[in-house]
């Protein structure tokens, strides 16, 4: 296998951080019990109710779609729907699995522009219909930072949880990118989730750094019952679980889970202000996390893609790079200088 040079088309396209890897080695050094009822899951565990400073119940799972789907199933019955924004990853890129998982809960959708839920939207859908023919509103799905690297804000969130509140909702997050969104706001983890009025979390831990994993963090103890059972029957539940578990311990113990996402921020920062001055490319949304989307004239796409960089152009609407924990601020910076170079080609200049 050659190495290749590193592409930011996607933050899954890293590798696992060294503390993920250390903690892998450290889970191998014996045998321990099967299905979580080992040392490793329930240290993962403490750590997190450290982190987020409360008694949540912690579960965790191999990817984001069953996360989040497993998550919206234990809210929901099969009558009830959910609210999300209509960029939402569990509507566009989880191949139906909310709806599967919760054996039919429809998912209701927020027209938006940058992928964020408002108080407005919500209080919209959750009160078109009442009547019994319609399926009943019964969670809230946002994601932070949405799809297109937008982060809510404290007081953001706090608006939406009163509307839930209000009107009888659950309030889900979505943070594949959680630690992104707490390394842009410079705030606690409780402070942007339980505190904010968040009843269930899923955290990110691929796009944060991990080989594979995420967690599923209930803070209404209540919600979790049975919980255990649906990642059973889903095919969620790891046999040597530790290994999903254990780079959760170090990841965060370290502080590497901010870390590796402030450095994923930063390197997004770094890309759009080496190109902000280009006059025939501008940024389709703020930078707010660790990605980055430009609208450019075709002929630049196609010339830095000539150049060898993969980008995907389906998401948002522009070009798309994101940066995870391992991008290197050289290889950021050769792309900056290709996107001028492509921007300078002579049937553009
Ligand atoms: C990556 C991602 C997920 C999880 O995706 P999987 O491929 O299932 O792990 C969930 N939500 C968002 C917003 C994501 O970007």
């Amino acid at each position: 296998m050659t190495i290749e040079p590193q592409q930011f088309a996607s933050d899954n396209y890293a590798g696992a951080c060294p503390e993920a890897l250390e903690a892998m080695l450290a889970a191998n050094a014996g045998s321990a019990v099967a299905y979580g009822d080992d040392g490793w899951t329930q240290r993962a565990s403490d750590s997190f109710r450290t982190l987020f400073e409360t008694d949540a119940e912690v579960f965790f799972v191999f990817n984001g779609t069953a996360a989040n789907s497993l998550a919206l199933a234990s809210l929901c019955q099969s009558y009830h729907s959910v609210i999300c924004s209509s960029a939402a990853h569990v509507e566009t890129d989880e191949c139906g699995a909310p709806e599967f998982f919760s054996n039919g809960s429809k998912l209701l959708l927020a027209p938006s522009a940058d992928g964020k839920l408002t108080p407005e939207a919500i209080r919209t859908l959750a009160s078109s219909r009442s009547d019994i023919h319609f399926p009943k509103p019964r969670v809230v799905t946002i994601t932070q930072p949405t799809e297109t690297g937008q982060v809510y804000s404290i007081t953001e969130v706090r608006a939406i949880s009163a509307v839930c509140r209000e009107l009888g909702l659950k309030l889900h997050m979505d943070g594949a990118r959680f630690a992104h969104a707490c390394a842009a706001l410079g705030c606690t983890p409780a402070a942007i989730t339980w505190e904010a009025g968040v009843d269930v979390l899923c955290f990110g831990g691929t796009k944060n750094g991990l080989m594979i994993g995420e967690a599923v963090i209930f803070f209404d103890r209540a919600l979790a019952e049975d919980f255990d059972y649906r990642c059973k029957q889903a095919g969620q539940l790891a046999s040597k679980m530790r290994f999903l578990s254990a780079p959760w311990i170090w990841l965060i113990d370290s502080g590497a889970w901010l870390r590796n996402a402030e450095h994923g921020n930063a390197c997004a920062e770094r890309l759009a202000a080496r190109v902000a001055d280009l006059p025939a490319v501008q940024l389709l949304f703020p930078v707010q996390a660790n990605s980055v989307f430009l609208v450019a004239p075709e002929a630049v796409l196609d010339e830095l893609r000539a150049l060898g960089w993969r980008f995907y152009t389906f998401i948002g609407g522009g070009a798309r790079f994101m940066f995870a924990w391992d991008a290197d601020p050289a290889r950021v910076d050769q792309l900056a200088a290709d996107i001028r170079a492509a921007c300078e080609v002579p049937a553009l200049a």
